[in-house]
C-alpha cells in the first residue's frame, strides 16, 4: 500500500478530521469527488487525500494545520465546475471538498438566504422556489455558490441586480490561519470587496448571506434559426444589448456553433424574461426572424437549472469582451469561420462555441451601494458582450492541441476586434483560460486593493504559495 502523504497524515491525526479524509485506497469519497468534478481534465489529478468538511470549524481546524506545514498544497473545490484542470484539485495534494457545506437557510422575512459555500445553485433554488424568492446565481444548476461569487457571477438577474457578488450582503471566511471572520459593509469591508472578483485569493469562504427578491414564474427555453439569418438575429441581439432603456427583465445567450465534424454552424439563443410572459416585448424583433426552433415556456427556476447531467468531457474556456454593436456579432463570426475551417481538427473534437452575453451599463452600475466589487467593470465602458468561447473534445490527450487552437482562435478575434476599436480590457475570470489574466484586466487599482487585502488577511502568503490552483495575484 502507497504511504500515506505527511499532509493527509496530519489531517487524518486530528481526531475531528480524520472522518472527513478519504484516501485513493478508499471507497467512496475520494472518488465521488473526482466523479463530481465537470470536466475529463480537471477529473484526472490523482489528489494525495480529499478532506470533505460537513461544517465550517472543521475548515478552520484544516487550515491551521495545513498553512502551518508550508510544504503542504491545497486546493479548494465547491461544484467542481472551473475547467482547467488544477483550479479546484491538487495533483499529490489535498482537495477540500466543500459539496457537503450546502444548507440553504431563509431568514424570518425571506430578505437574506445564507448559502453554503459548497452548495450547487440548483439546491439554492429548489429551497427557494417554495419561498418565491430568489437570488442571483448560475444559471446552469449544477454550478456552485463558491466559484462563481468568487469570480463574480452572471445571473438572469444580472440588470435587475448586477454581479451576482453584488447581491451578497456578507461572506464568512476562514483566514489562511484558521480564524473565522465575517466580512461586509461592516465589517472588515476591504476583504468584502477584494473577495468580490478576488477568487481563491483570500480565504475559504464557507457561506454567503444573499439578498432575495421576490421572484415567480420566468419565461425560458430555446430558439434555433438558420445560420444563413444570422445578420437579422445579430441586430436584434445588438439592438437589445445596447438599447438605451435596457429592459432589465430580459437576459440573452446567443451562441454559435460549429461542428467539428460537419464543418457547419448552427445559430441559437436563450431568450430568458425573469416575469412570466410568453411573448415580451423586447424579443419582439428576434422573434420576427423565421426559426427552426422555438422551445420557449413558462417555468421557474429550479426547474429550469436542473440540466441533465453531461458525461466529463475536455473542455476550454476563453473569454474575452467587445462592444454590444452587430458588428461585434458579425466581426467575431467572421473570424471565428474563417479560423475554424482552417484548422486541421483534433482528433475526437466534438464542438466549438462562441457564447456572447450583454453587459448593459444598468448590469455594471449595480455595484454601487453594495460595497463594491474589484471586477472594474463599470458604466463609462459602455454597453458590452461577454463572450465564452468553449472547445468540447472527448479526447483528453486532445487538450494541448486544443488548447493551442483556442488560443490562436481568440488572438485572430482579438486582432481584428482591436483594430475596429471593439475591444474592451475586461476578461471574466469564470470563462477565462488559465493563460489569461483576468485579475490584471480589473485594472491597477483593484489589484493593489486585492493586494492590500492579501498582505493584511494572509500576511505569509498561503493562498498564494500553498494553493497552486485559480487565478493568482502576480
Ligand atoms: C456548465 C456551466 C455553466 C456555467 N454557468 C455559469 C453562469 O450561469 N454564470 C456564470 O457567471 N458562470 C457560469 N459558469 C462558470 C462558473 O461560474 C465557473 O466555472 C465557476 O468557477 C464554477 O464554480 P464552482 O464553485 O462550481 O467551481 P470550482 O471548480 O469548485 O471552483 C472554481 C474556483 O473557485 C475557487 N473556489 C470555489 N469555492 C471557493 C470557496 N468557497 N472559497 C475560496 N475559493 C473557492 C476554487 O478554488 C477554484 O479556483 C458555468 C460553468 C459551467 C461549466
Amino acid at each position: 500500500m502507497a504511504a500515506v502523504s505527511q499532509c493527509c497524515a496530519l489531517l487524518l491525526a486530528s481526531w475531528t478530521l480524520s472522518p472527513l479524509v478519504s484516501l485513493p485506497s478508499s471507497s467512496g469519497p475520494y472518488h465521488d469527488t473526482l466523479a463530481s468534478f465537470w470536466s475529463a481534465q480537471e477529473a484526472s489529478l490523482q489528489p494525495a487525500c480529499v478532506f470533505s468538511p460537513t461544517d465550517a470549524s472543521h475548515v478552520s481546524t484544516a487550515l491551521a494545520i495545513l498553512s502551518s506545514h508550508t510544504d503542504c498544497q491545497f486546493a479548494i473545490k465547491s461544484h467542481g465546475h472551473a475547467p482547467a484542470a488544477g483550479f479546484a484539485n491538487v495533483a499529490d495534494g489535498v482537495t477540500i471538498d466543500l459539496s457537503s457545506l450546502n444548507s440553504v437557510q431563509v431568514n424570518v422575512d425571506a430578505s437574506i438566504v445564507r448559502v453554503g459555500a459548497g452548495a450547487s445553485w440548483l439546491e439554492v433554488y429548489q429551497e427557494l422556489d417554495t419561498h418565491r424568492v430568489a437570488v442571483a446565481g448560475g444559471r446552469n444548476g449544477g454550478v456552485g455558490v463558491g466559484g462563481l461569487l468568487l469570480g463574480g457571477g452572471i445571473s438572469y438577474f444580472g440588470p435587475r441586480v448586477g454581479w451576482a457578488c453584488d447581491a451578497v450582503d456578507s461572506f464568512q471566511v476562514v483566514l489562511a490561519g484558521g480564524q473565522t471572520v465575517t466580512a461586509s459593509q461592516r465589517q472588515h469591508p476591504d476583504l468584502f470587496r477584494a473577495l468580490k472578483g478576488g477568487g481563491n485569493n483570500l480565504g475559504v469562504v464557507t457561506s454567503a448571506d444573499l439578498r432575495s427578491f421576490p421572484q415567480g414564474d420566468i419565461l425560458a427555453g430555446t430558439l434555433a434559426h438558420n445560420i444563413s439569418d444570422r445578420e437579422a438575429v445579430f441586430k436584434a441581439i445588438a439592438d437589445l444589448a445596447s438599447a438605451k432603456d435596457y429592459d432589465e427583465y430580459a437576459s440573452i445567450v446567443l451562441s454559435v456553433n460549429f461542428s467539428p465534424s460537419s464543418r457547419t454552424w448552427t445559430l441559437s439563443e436563450v431568450p430568458v424574461y425573469t416575469k412570466p410572459e410568453l411573448r415580451p416585448q423586447v424579443y419582439a424583433p428576434l422573434f420576427a426572424v423565421p426559426n427552426t426552433t422555438d422551445s420557449l415556456h413558462i417555468t421557474n427556476l429550479s426547474t429550469y437549472a436542473n440540466e441533465s447531467p453531461i458525461p466529463q468531457l475536455g473542455f476550454v474556456f476563453y473569454t474575452g469582451t467587445y462592444a454590444a454593436t452587430q458588428e461585434t456579432l458579425s466581426t467575431v463570426f467572421d473570424v471565428a469561420n474563417k479560423t475554424l475551417m482552417g484548422f486541421e481538427q483534433p482528433e475526437g473534437m466534438l464542438l466549438w462555441s462562441v457564447a456572447f452575453e450583454p453587459l448593459p451599463t444598468k448590469f455594471t452600475q449595480r455595484a454601487h451601494n453594495t460595497g463594491g466589487n474589484v471586477l472594474g467593470t463599470q458604466p463609462s465602458d459602455g454597453n458590452a458582450f461577454i463572450v465564452l468561447m468553449s472547445a468540447t473534445f472527448a479526447n483528453p490527450d486532445a487538450n494541448n492541441e486544443v488548447e493551442g487552437l483556442s488560443k490562436e482562435l481568440m488572438k485572430n478575434i482579438n486582432e481584428e476586434t482591436r483594430k475596429r476599436g471593439l475591444l474592451h480590457q475586461f476578461q471574466y475570470s469564470n470563462y477565462a483560460d488559465p493563460s489569461q489574466d483576468p485579475i490584471g484586466s480589473y485594472g491597477a487599482e483593484n489589484v493593489d486593493s486585492i493586494r492590500r487585502a492579501s498582505k493584511k488577511y494572509d500576511p505569509n502568503n498561503v493562498f498564494q504559495k500553498q494553493v497552486p490552483g485559480g487565478f493568482k495575484l502576480v
